[in-house]
C-alpha cells in the first residue's frame, strides 16, 4: 500500500489536501493565510516512531527552526506546535524517556521564548503512560504544555478526572488508532458516548478544554456546555484538522469562538494521510477518483 500511494504522482494533490506542503515555506504560507482569516493554528512537522536518536534529534532542531521562523514572521502568538513524543526519542532502545524530555524541553523552552505554547499529541495505547510521564515532568516549568486525549480508549475518565485542574491545557480527541477491545471503545456511539462525558468533565472544570472535534454533535454539545458553565470565549476553544470542514472553522471564528486547525507538514505524511483515510470512507473515494481521473 506505501508503495502503491507513495508512488503515484497524482497522489500529491490528494495528499495536499490534508497536508499543508512538504517544506516550511510552503507551511508558512498556509500558515499566514489562516492567521490573517482570524484562526489560530497548531503545527505538526509529519514523522513518528523514531529508533535512533539523530533523527530525534533532527526532529527536534527542525521544531526550533520552524519556532524561530514563526517568530519572525510574527505568528508565533497565533501559531503553536504539536509534538509526537515518538518522533523525539520515545521508541529508542536506549534512554527513551531521557532523551525524549530533553528534546521536549527544548521545544517548550523555544515555544516559550517565540511567545506560544506548544501541545503532546496522543498516539497508540501503549504509549499514553509514557506520555502522559513525560507531560508532568514538563509542566513542572512549563504549565502549559497541552496534552492530546483520546474519548475512545477505556482509561480516558481517570486520565480526564485528573487533568481537570486549574488551566489545564487538554485537548479532547476521539482517537485515531486502531485499538484492541481489550482497551478502547469498538462501537462509533460508545466513543461519542465517552467523547460527551469526558467534554462535560472538562467544561465544568477550570481546565482549558480543546474540543478537537469535526462532528457538529460534538461541537453543539461543546456550545450547550458553554452556556450551562457560564464559560467566558477565552477559556476554551475549538480545534479541527486542516483541509476538514474549512467552512465550518471560518463560521466558528466569525461567531466569535477560538479555531485552532491542526496544521501538519514535511514529507513523511504517509502514516497521518493513511489514518485520514481511514476515518472515512469518503476519502477513499476521493483517493481512488483522483486515480482514475488524472
Ligand atoms: P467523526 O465522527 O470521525 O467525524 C465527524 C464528521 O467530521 C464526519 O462525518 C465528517 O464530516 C468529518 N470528518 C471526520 N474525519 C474526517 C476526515 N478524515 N476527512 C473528512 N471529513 C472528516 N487523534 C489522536 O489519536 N491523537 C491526536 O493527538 C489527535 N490530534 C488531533 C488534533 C485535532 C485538532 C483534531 C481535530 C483531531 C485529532 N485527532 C487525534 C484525530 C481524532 O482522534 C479523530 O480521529 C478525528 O478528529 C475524527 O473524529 P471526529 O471527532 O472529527 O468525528
Amino acid at each position: 500500500m506505501r508503495g502503491l500511494i507513495t508512488g503515484v504522482p497524482v497522489t500529491r494533490r490528494v495528499v495536499d489536501r490534508f497536508v499543508a506542503g512538504e517544506n516550511l515555506d510552503q507551511a508558512s504560507a498556509v500558515l499566514a493565510d489562516l492567521v490573517g482569516e482570524g484562526l489560530t493554528a497548531t503545527v505538526d512537522r509529519l514523522g513518528e516512531d523514531t529508533l535512533d536518536a539523530s533523527d530525534a534529534a533532527a526532529t527536534r532542531d527542525a521544531y526550533l527552526a520552524m519556532l524561530k521562523r514563526f517568530a519572525e514572521l510574527g505568528i508565533a502568538g497565533r501559531t503553536e506546535v504539536s509534538v509526537k513524543l515518538s518522533a523525539l526519542g520515545q521508541k529508542l532502545p536506549k534512554d527513551a524517556a531521557k532523551i525524549t524530555l530533553e528534546n521536549a524541553v527544548a521545544i517548550a523552552e523555544a515555544a516559550r521564548d517565540a511567545g506560544t505554547t506548544m501541545t503532546l499529541d496522543m498516539e497508540d495505547h501503549t504509549t499514553v503512560d509514557a506520555t502522559l510521564g513525560t507531560l508532568r515532568d514538563l509542566r513542572g516549568e512549563f504549565p502549559w504544555v497541552g496534552v492530546a486525549i483520546q474519548a475512545m480508549l477505556f482509561r480516558t475518565e481517570g486520565d480526564i478526572t485528573d487533568l481537570a485542574t486549574a488551566g489545564s491545557r487538554v485537548r479532547l480527541v476521539k482517537g485515531a488508532y486502531m485499538e484492541p477491545a481489550s482497551v478502547a471503545h469498538q462501537d462509533k456511539h460508545e466513543v461519542d458516548k465517552a467523547y460527551v462525558r469526558a467534554m462535560g468533565t472538562l467544561m465544568r472544570s477550570s481546565a482549558y478544554p480543546m474540543i478537537g472535534s469535526h462532528d457538529q454533535r460534538m461541537i453543539d454539545i461543546a456550545h450547550k456546555l458553554v452556556g450551562e458553565t457560564g464559560r467566558e470565549p477565552d477559556t476554551y476553544e475549538f480545534q479541527m484538522l486542516h483541509g476538514i470542514r474549512a467552512t465550518e472553522q471560518r463560521a466558528l471564528v466569525a461567531g466569535g469562538e477560538t479555531v485552532r486547525v491542526y496544521v501538519p507538514f514535511g514529507d513523511d505524511w504517509y502514516g497521518y494521510f493513511m489514518r485520514r483515510l481511514a476515518e472515512r470512507p469518503a476519502n477513499v473515494m476521493f483517493f481512488l477518483n483522483s486515480l482514475v481521473k488524472k
